[in-house]
């Protein structure tokens, strides 16, 4: 009989990233709503050595499965790892970051266990009978749809930053299970040749607690600069519409919204956006949206608590200048 909610670890250079340390909070609630184990799957050069950050944000039980092929991501063998866990583990709930890990494993997952997936959720919850009940996004961001997953185990791909991590607790432990998995290159049917790092400058957007943003109202590439000139007095980090970054004006990793990234900041203030709710699916989260524009119709103006209508090439500088005098005063 499945049981329990299993989160898949991500990792990064640090170790255990921020999405798995989201899942975990969330997976928690669902949890002990149903009463059951939280167990977070972990697939590494060396797994177990991670089990301990796992415990501390929530989980109960950590499997690890550690191979010398599973130093590097790579989707097959990670893929072959997992598939293993989920054996021995059989939960109830799967849940995966919707990174860009998550959008290759999750549907590769999910056709291997012979079930579904909902994909990019914003929200979950469980229902009345017990099941797991995710909100995601469709008609490109316009309507939300409540889905069900029918069969076991239920699986969703969580979106990053829709969620908060539970407070650390060091002195939280659990239960390490060792899988062995029988791994060979072979398995690997997809080759990394290279991974090109993206040199980027200042504070990355998905972790600023202010972000400014530019969109097609900028007309070009050139006015980015007078973004990250208030960036760089705020503390801020920058971002793009789609429009933006299809123009080729600034790099695809700036793009906020559905198909780009979800940012959650204190403060968001966008210029020259017109608020699709395209772009208002990546930024909805933000607890303070300001926005410039010159369409006093713009749609951004129904989600931004504070508007400033008129042209952004009058406005930005004293607005510079401003927030300039208050960061020095
Ligand atoms: P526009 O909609 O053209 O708005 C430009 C705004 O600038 C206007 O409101 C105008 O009044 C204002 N303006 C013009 N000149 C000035 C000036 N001088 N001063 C002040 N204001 C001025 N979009 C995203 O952003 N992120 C996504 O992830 C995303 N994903 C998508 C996924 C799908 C499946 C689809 C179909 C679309 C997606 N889009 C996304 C595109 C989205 O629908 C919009 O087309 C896009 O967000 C528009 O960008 P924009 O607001 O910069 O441009």
């Amino acid at each position: 009989m499945p049981s329990g909610v299993l989160v898949v670890s991500e990792l990064d250079q640090e170790g255990i990233n921020s999405t798995t340390r989201e899942l975990l909070a969330v997976g928690r609630r669902l949890a002990d709503q149903l009463g059951e184990e939280l167990s977070a799957a972990v697939m590494a050069g060396s797994a177990s050595d991670l089990a301990q950050t796992l415990f501390s944000h929530g989980a109960d039980k950590v499997y690890a499965v550690s191979h010398d092929l599973l130093q590097e991501y790579q989707a097959d063998l990670q893929l072959a790892a997992l598939e293993k866990v989920c054996s021995e583990a059989s939960p109830n709930i799967i849940l995966i970051g919707r990174t860009l890990i998550g959008r290759e494993i999750a549907p590769r997952l999910a056709f291997r266990l012979g079930v579904g997936l909902a994909q990019d959720c914003l929200e979950v919850r469980i229902d009345d009978d017990g099941r797991l009940v995710a909100n995601r996004p469709v008609y490109g961001g316009s309507c939300m749809a409540s889905v069900t997953c029918m069969g076991s185990p239920q699986i969703a791909a969580i979106r990053p930053k829709v969620y908060e991590p539970l407070e650390p607790d060091a002195s939280r432990s659990g239960e390490t299970v060792d899988v062995s998995v029988e791994l060979d290159p072979s398995m690997a049917k997809v080759k990394v040749v290279q991974v090109v790092k993206e040199e980027s400058e200042g504070i990355k957007l998905e972790d600023a607690n202010i972000v400014i943003s530019g969109g097609r109202g900028l007309g070009g590439p050139e006015p980015f600069k007078q973004l990250e000139a208030v960036a760089g007095i705020l503390g801020a980090g920058v971002g793009a519409s789609r429009a933006a970054v299809d123009s080729g004006w600034v790099p695809y990793s700036w793009q906020v919204g559905l198909t780009g990234k979800t940012i959650t900041p204190e403060l968001y203030i966008t210029v020259g956006i017109s608020g699709a709710s395209q772009h208002m699916a990546g930024c909805s989260g933000s607890k303070v949206i300001v926005a410039i524009n010159k369409d006093a119709d713009a749609n951004i103006f129904k989600e931004a608590r504070y508007g400033v209508v008129g042209d952004w090439e009058k406005i930005l500088p004293s607005f510079t200048e401003a927030v300039r005098e208050l960061i020095n005063s």
